[in-house]
């Protein structure tokens, strides 16, 4: 038996559990080594916000990282010291720090496992680029350095928004526009009176919205969609799914049809639309498969934002927050078309936009441009050299949807000429385009198995194949 080496690059929720889960399922000869360029292991973007108020948008009893036992992110969660004023319950939504902690946990127990010892390398680097010639797969870092592996499996998670078409270069390089608005310095340095605007209305500008009044922010805070729609809130108390699942048609139209029709007929008796929505969850897969090219391109023009809306929703106490603040008049939605935006002087940027069915275009005046327009997907757009040279060298291409990398049905990347990968897979939402729903943790948690188990057979190929990269 020869060592096989597997590399995942990228240590946010999914590939740390990938990792988990292949050290449990390959043979002993390989070793699984993980790729972080940030410092925290385990949190990636979602998880790595210090801000408490920055809770999960999934009930504290759905966020288990493992599908056969739900309630083990809670189990743990009673074992930490309380961040909220109540006991943590499984509908309750804790801060998104303490998921970020639980995932980084796990990681050091199984760095503590005997079985794990010499076959867990945890290594800190940004990754440049990836290479195939006739002797495998080469990685290259920062720093110089060059690593060769049997298999390598992209977990490289969300990227920020893409820029806007509307705005000018020179407010695109210049200091009032904060591209990322998960970097820390997107709100530093900003005149608490200052009016801010937030390009998009969904959950990343609801975090962006909760940052600015938690740093004390009393100016005008402007949001601006194509639809202006805010993420719905969560029904509390929660309300289980229907024991009884409706029939679910396969064509976009009448799936439609079936959820109004069964949304109306849970409010008619005392429910509410939003377990109607939550007993899709376990079929959006499915359904998006069985979906034609036509329906899916549908959806994404004219669905899209009321699906995210109604499916990705806010925390109650998040929700009153938010809501506060509009009817305060401090948040402002725009539902509407940015036409322009560009400096006016050195403190100021002039936002031009035509609001929904109008004539005449409106203009903002503000401090500060963030833009919160959710993670950017468009791989041909997302500037990272890794992602970059696969998609040059024809390693990668991306999905017909444009909502990631195209991949298989076992996550194997598809190159240019459509050939499957036997030794490059990725996990997470870069195969959105696949899957769909490939965000939240109930179905990450779901494929990181499904990747491992596949992984497993294919490590155990190779260990028994010729020599090979090696550890
Ligand atoms: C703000 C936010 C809040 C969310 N809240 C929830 C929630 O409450 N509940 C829920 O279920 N889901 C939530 N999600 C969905 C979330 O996408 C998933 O739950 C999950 O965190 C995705 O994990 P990931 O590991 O695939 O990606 P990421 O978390 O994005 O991690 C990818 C990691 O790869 C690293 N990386 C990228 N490129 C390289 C490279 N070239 N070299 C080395 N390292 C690299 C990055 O630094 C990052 O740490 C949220 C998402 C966001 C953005």
């Amino acid at each position: 038996m020869t060592d096989v080496s597997l590399t995942i690059v990228g240590a946010g929720f999914s590939g740390t559990l990938l990792a988990l889960h292949a050290l449990r399922r390959c043979p002993p000869s390989t070793c699984v080594r993980l790729i972080e360029r940030s410092s925290q292991f385990g949190r990636g973007q979602a998880y790595a916000t210090g801000n408490p108020n920055h809770l999960l948008n999934v009930p504290a009893g759905r966020m288990s990282a493992f599908h056969d036992r739900p309630l083990d992110f809670l189990r743990w969660l009673r074992t930490q010291p309380c961040e909220a004023d109540a006991a943590p319950t499984e509908h309750g939504f804790v801060p998104r720090r303490q998921f970020g902690a639980y995932v980084r946990h796990l990681l050091n127990e199984e760095l503590k496992r005997p079985e794990a010892d010499g076959r867990l390398e945890l290594l800190r680097g940004d990754v440049l680029e990836l290479r195939r010639d006739r002797a495998g797969l080469t990685l290259r870092l920062d720093r110089e350095r060059e690593l060769r592996a049997d298999l390598v499996v992209l977990a490289t998670g969300n990227f920020p928004p893409e820029p806007p078409a509307a705005a000018t270069a020179t407010l695109l390089n210049g200091p009032l526009f904060r591209p990322d608005p998960w970097a820390p310095e997107a709100f530093a340095d900003l005149d608490p009176e200052a009016p801010v605007l937030l390009i998009g209305t969904g959950l990343t500008t609801v975090d962006s919205v909760v940052s600015l009044l938690d740093r004390g922010h009393r100016g005008p805070i402007h949001a601006i969609s194509r639809r202006g729609l805010l993420p719905r809130r969560h029904a509390a108390p929660a309300v289980p799914p229907p024991a009884q699942l409706f029939a679910l048609p396969t064509t976009l139209l009448s799936l439609l049809r079936t959820l109004r029709r069964e949304a109306a007929a849970a409010e008619r008796a005392g429910s509410n639309w939003q377990p109607v929505i939550d007993a899709l969850r376990p079929f959006t897969q499915d359904l998006w498969q069985a979906l034609s090219a036509v329906d899916r391109a549908r959806f994404l023009r004219h669905l899209r934002p009321w699906w995210d809306v109604h499916r990705h929703r806010m925390p109650p106490a998040v929700a009153d927050r938010v809501e506060a603040t509009r009817r305060a008049g401090q948040l402002r939605l725009h539902r509407g078309r940015l036409l322009r935006i560009e400096p006016e002087g050195p403190d100021r940027a002039v936002v031009i936009f035509r609001p929904w069915r109008a004539a005449t275009p409106e203009r903002l005046s503000v401090c500060r441009v963030i833009n919160a327009a959710g993670p950017g997907c468009d791989y041909d757009r997302i500037p990272h050299p890794l992602l970059r040279g696969l998609l040059l060298d024809g390693l990668a291409r991306p999905d017909p949807c444009r909502l990631g990398l195209d991949v298989t049905d076992t996550c194997a990347l598809l190159g240019r000429d459509g050939a499957m990968a036997r030794d490059l897979f990725a996990v997470g939402p870069v195969t959105k385009g696949r899957f769909w729903e490939m965000t939240a943790v109930p179905d990450l948690r779901r494929q990181c198995e499904t990747l491992a188990e596949h992984l497993a057979t294919l490590a155990r190929g190779l260990a028994a194949a010729a020599p090979r990269a090696g550890c």
